[in-house]
C-alpha cells in the first residue's frame, strides 16, 4: 500500500455519512419478519455494487454476499439480522417508519447498515485480503424463523465458514462501550401452550363438572416450583405464563382452559429439563383433578447464545485495543434470546454487545414504541467488527 492510501480508521470515518444514511433508510422502510423485500433488494444492490458475489432469496428474504480475497486464507462470516417489529412508532423522527405497524425497535436497521459498511470496507481492500468473508443478512430474527432456514440452505458451506461473528446494539450501555461474554450470553426461548380439558356445566353444580379453570390455576401456581425446587440455585431459568383463556359467563363452568407461556434458560440441559418436566407436571396435576392437560411447544424455539471462549477472548482483545480497557466489560447474560445461537451451534464464534444508549435521558427498552438508539454507536460497531474480522482472517489489525 502506498503511503498516501487511507488507513482503516480513515476509511471508517469517510463512511460515517453512508452508515447513518443507510441506517435511516432501513429505519424509514421498516419491514416485518419474512417480509423484508425492499430491505433485501437494497442490501443485494449495495453488495453487488461493491463487487461481492450475491445470493438472494435464501429462506425467503435472506441475502448473502461473498467476498473472496485475492489470497487464500480462512473463511469468516458476519451475520446481521434485518427485520423490524409489529409496532406503531411513537417518536416523531424525521426518518420515522413509513410502513405503519412496522418499526425498527430492536436496532436491526443499525445491524444491517453496519454489515453493509463492513462489506464495502473490505471489498475496497480485496487485493490485500487473505481469505474469504461471508456477509449473512438474515430475515425474521424476531420470530426465530430466519437462522435455521439459512443454515439449511447451506450459507455456512461453500465456502465453508470457519468462524462466525456478529453484534447486537443495546441501550444497556452508553456509546463507546462494548460487552463480550464467553459462554452463555443470551437465554434460550421456548413457547408453550397448555390445553386443559375438563367437563363443562352449570356454575351452581360444580360436582357434576370437571372445572378446567381450577386445574389451570393449580398448574400456574405449581409450575413456579419447577424453577425454585428443581433447578440448582447456581443455574437460571424463567417460566412465565402470559395468557390464560377460558370461559364465557359468570355461571358456566367451561370445557377447556388454555395457558400460553415461555421458558428461558442459559444451558441446554436446564432448558430440556424444564420443557420435559412441564409436560409431565401439567398432565399429572390435571389427572389429580380428573381433568387432562396437554403441553405443546409452539413456533420456532431458540437455543441459548453460547460464545466460544477463545473467540470471545479474541473479540474482547480487539475491542480493548480499539476502545480502551475501561470501555469493554463482560456485561451480564441477557434473558432475551436471539437465533444467532443457531449459527454459533454450527461454528465457533462470538456475538457481542455494542452500546447505543442516548446520552442524558432514560433509554427505552428494545421492542418499545419509543425505542431510540444513539447513532454514534454504529461506528463503534464497525470499528470493533472490522478488527474482529481481520483477526478471524488471521490478518494484522491493519493500517
Ligand atoms: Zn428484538
Ligand atoms: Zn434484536
Amino acid at each position: 500500500m502506498s503511503k498516501t492510501a487511507p488507513t482503516y480508521a480513515q476509511e471508517v470515518r469517510q463512511r460515517h455519512e453512508t452508515l447513518i444514511a443507510l441506517r435511516r433508510d432501513f429505519h424509514r422502510h421498516a419491514e416485518l419478519s419474512h417480509k423484508e423485500h425492499r430491505t433485501a433488494t437494497v442490501i443485494a444492490e449495495k453488495l453487488a455494487a461493491a463487487g461481492l458475489e450475491v445470493r438472494t432469496g435464501i429462506n425467503g428474504t435472506g441475502v448473502v454476499g461473498v467476498l473472496r480475497g485475492d489470497k487464500p486464507g480462512p473463511v469468516a462470516a458476519w451475520r446481521a439480522d434485518i427485520d423490524a417489529l409489529p409496532l406503531v412508532e411513537a417518536l416523531p423522527l424525521e426518518f420515522r417508519s413509513v410502513n405503519e405497524g412496522a418499526m425498527h425497535a430492536c436496532g436491526h436497521d443499525g445491524h444491517t447498515a453496519i454489515a453493509l459498511v463492513l462489506a464495502e470496507l473490505f471489498a475496497a481492500r480485496r487485493r490485500e485480503l487473505a481469505g474469504t468473508l461471508v456477509f449473512i443478512f438474515q430475515p425474521a430474527e424476531e420470530t426465530f424463523g430466519g437462522a435455521a432456514g439459512m443454515i439449511q440452505a447451506g450459507v455456512l458451506e461453500n465456502p465453508r465458514v470457519d468462524t462466525i461473528l456478529g453484534l447486537h446494539l443495546t441501550t444497556q450501555y452508553p456509546v463507546g462501550h462494548v460487552a463480550v461474554r464467553p459462554g452463555p450470553s443470551m437465554a434460550s426461548a421456548d413457547f408453550f401452550d397448555i390445553e386443559v380439558k375438563g367437563k363443562g356445566g352449570h356454575g351452581a353444580f360444580p360436582h357434576l363438572s370437571v372445572d378446567p379453570i381450577t386445574v389451570a390455576a393449580h398448574i400456574v401456581i405449581g409450575m413456579q416450583d419447577l424453577v425454585s425446587r428443581e433447578i440448582a440455585a447456581q443455574e437460571t431459568a424463567v417460566m412465565t405464563v402470559g395468557e390464560i383463556h377460558s370461559g364465557t359467563k359468570h355461571n358456566i363452568i367451561p370445557e377447556t382452559a388454555v395457558l400460553r407461556g415461555s421458558i428461558r434458560a442459559f444451558r441446554t440441559n436446564v432448558r430440556d429439563q424444564m420443557v420435559e418436566r412441564l409436560g409431565s407436571f401439567a398432565s399429572r396435576i390435571a389427572q389429580a383433578y380428573r381433568a387432562e392437560a396437554r403441553v405443546t411447544l409452539v413456533g420456532d424455539c431458540c437455543p441459548p447464545v453460547v460464545n466460544d471462549a477463545a473467540w470471545a477472548g479474541h473479540v474482547r482483545g480487539e475491542a480493548v485495543a480499539e476502545l480502551g480497557a475501561e470501555k469493554v466489560t463482560e456485561g451480564k447474560p441477557a434473558m432475551g434470546s436471539d437465533d444467532m445461537s443457531l449459527f454459533l451451534n454450527e461454528r465457533p464464534g462470538c456475538y457481542f454487545w455494542v452500546g447505543v444508549a442516548p446520552p442524558g435521558k432514560e433509554a427505552q427498552p428494545h421492542h418499545h414504541p419509543a425505542f431510540e438508539l444513539d447513532e454514534g454507536g454504529l461506528e463503534v460497531g464497525v470499528r470493533v467488527g472490522l478488527r474482529s474480522l481481520l483477526k478471524a482472517l488471521e490478518l494484522p489489525p491493519g493500517r
